[in-house]
């Protein structure tokens, strides 16, 4: 069943549980515009960096945790480009963001290096607008900014 996780508060909501009547595309914990539909459910953990980007991998909101995690204001990531601005790159295992949107499937626990050592989650959107969820999880101490 799919599930909607708000950018902002991290929010979970399984479809039958929103109410699409008063929030139709919203987070009806904290009112943020929009909700990002996951095919699978997925736990944020209180680290979790949230961020969206729109189809050419711009960032459109940096919600939960982005400046914890990032050390950037949201106005200072929203339009740049997800890979340059927060310097991932250099995976593994080929290019995560591509095989997700390529292949439209969820891509998880990949291991990146930021300013300290992470895994990132990366989820296609299935609206019409395309783009992607990217999750940054901290795995050692967040240095101090
Ligand atoms: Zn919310």
């Amino acid at each position: 069943m799919p599930v909607f996780l708000c950018p902002r508060c991290a929010y979970r909501e399984s479809s039958s549980e929103r109410n699409v009547r008063h929030q139709p595309r919203g987070c009806s914990r904290c009112g943020f515009g929009f909700s990002f539909e996951l095919l699978e459910d997925y736990y944020a953990s209180p680290k979790t960096a949230l961020i969206v980007c729109d189809k050419e991998l711009r960032v459109l909101v940096a919600g939960h945790s982005a400046f914890a995690v990032t050390g950037y204001d949201e106005g200072e990531l929203i339009g740049q480009d997800v890979m340059a601005v927060l310097g991932l790159g250099g995976f593994a295992d080929g290019d995560p963001i591509a095989r997700s949107l390529e292949w439209g499937v969820r891509v998880l626990n990949v291991p990146c290096t930021y300013r300290f050592n992470a895994t990132a989650d990366f989820f296609p959107a299935y609206d019409d607008d395309g783009g992607l969820l990217v999750a940054l999880t901290p795995k050692t101490a967040v240095p101090s900014q």
